[in-house]
């Protein structure tokens, strides 16, 4: 079955006791024990529940996975998968992680002793040489946020692997429609499901998924022991999202491709970064490893006072924290995403105040390019 048929197919979206297409919501935090010696599958709704676990199964599938888990945001999950590890552990962490990552890690596990050093991933050597002793795991987010730059996932799980260090990748911005990490050998996948996934601005939610049993298990401690889940509702609302996924994506990319092409052609655009460009230095990376470039690119202005138009008067679009949705959403990223990394760490990543991100949505895009040139001083 392919990708498309199995969001809509999968083996566990037909209710079996009456038929109903879509996944009920089963909204009972407790379970009552038929028989007190041999307690049925569920016994409370923290620990398990049917809706959960039936979008957790067909998730993991579309993942490439056997194992999934459903947090209540995708912070939730990172989180979550974070917290498998122990004081004295130290963790490989690419430097351009989603600023929420940033600031979970900085602000809140190094409290705990776990330690993290942040490096540009993009090459696989300055990963090697952060390697310690007590090293147990590389933290990687491709395409970065918010200037998408790739890291190699063959190259970095291999040296993961050789020293028995798990690789972790956020892949939110591709969704399992255009990258699957566990195919390629990595360990954990996480995903922000508010983005691509939900896909409808209309629910905040995370997603861990792994192959391996154990690890499999050490995440099940967390979730039900931090209890960071997801909601039936929230479940339900994930399970309706991604059913279109693919022809969201499939138009996003469409539009991104051609927003970008159109970008580059722009007076007053300094430079585009897209890695369906092919220019983009990660490109020929990107495509050996994804199945397309995705919806997400960013650009830079020429100077501030333009930047600051643009966001004030940008037509047919959302100006927004997020991303994923079917609205084209446009950020700003030293003011939302990366507004928790400091002014000076940022510039040095090159996230300057002249620095604008798309999510693309599935409007038509002549609109999106018109509400963008009544967004520019010079028209
Ligand atoms: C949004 C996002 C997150 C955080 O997810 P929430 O659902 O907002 O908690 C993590 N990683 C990436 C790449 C994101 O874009």
């Amino acid at each position: 079955m392919r990708f498309g048929t199995k969001l809509l197919h999968g083996e566990k979206t037909i209710d079996k006791n009456n038929g109903a297409v879509t996944l009920p919501i089963y909204q009972s935090s407790t379970f009552h024990q038929f028989d007190i010696e041999n307690f049925g599958e569920f016994d409370y709704g923290r620990s398990g529940n049917p809706t959960r676990n039936i979008l957790e199964e067909e998730f993991a599938k579309l993942e490439g996975g056997k194992y999934a888990f459903a947090f209540s945001s995708g912070i939730a999950a990172i989180s979550s998968i974070i917290s498998i590890f122990s004081s004295g552990d130290h963790l490989i962490v690419a430097e351009d992680v989603y600023g929420g990552t940033y600031r979970a890690i900085t602000k809140l596990f190094n409290r705990f002793n776990i330690a993290f050093t942040f490096v540009n991933t993009e090459d696989v050597n300055n990963i090697k040489k952060a390697i310690k002793s007590n090293t147990k795991a590389i933290y990687l987010e491709t395409p970065s946020n918010p200037l998408l730059k790739i890291t190699d996932l063959k190259s970095s799980i291999k040296l993961a692997k050789d020293n028995n260090l798990l690789t972790i990748v956020d892949n939110t911005f591709m969704s399992p429609y255009l990258q699957n990490p566990l195919i390629l050998g990595a360990d954990i996948v996480v995903h922000s499901a508010t983005k691509f996934i939900g896909g409808h601005s209309d629910v905040i939610a995370g997603l861990a998924v792994t192959n391996n049993k154990q690890i499999a298990e050490e995440i099940y401690k967390i979730q039900n022991g931090f209890g960071a889940i997801l909601s039936p509702q929230d479940c339900y609302l994930v399970s309706r999202g991604l059913k279109t996924l693919k022809i969201r994506m499939d138009e996003s990319e469409r539009n991104a491709i051609k927003l970008a092409n159109w970008l580059e052609s722009q007076e007053v655009i300094e430079k585009v970064y897209y890695p369906g460009l092919s220019y983009h230095k990660g490109y020929d990376i990107h495509k050996s490893q994804s199945f397309g470039p995705g919806a997400v690119l960013s650009f830079k202005f020429k100077n501030i006072d333009q930047t600051k138009y643009f966001l004030n008067n940008v037509k047919n679009v959302v100006v927004a924290v997020s991303l994923g949705a079917v609205e084209t959403i446009v950020s700003y990223p030293v003011k939302m995403s990366h507004a928790a990394i400091p002014k000076d760490e940022r510039e040095k990543l090159e996230i300057t105040d002249t620095l604008i991100r798309v999510s693309l949505g599935i409007e038509d895009i002549e609109d999106i390019v018109e509400g963008f040139k009544t967004g520019f001083l010079n028209k």
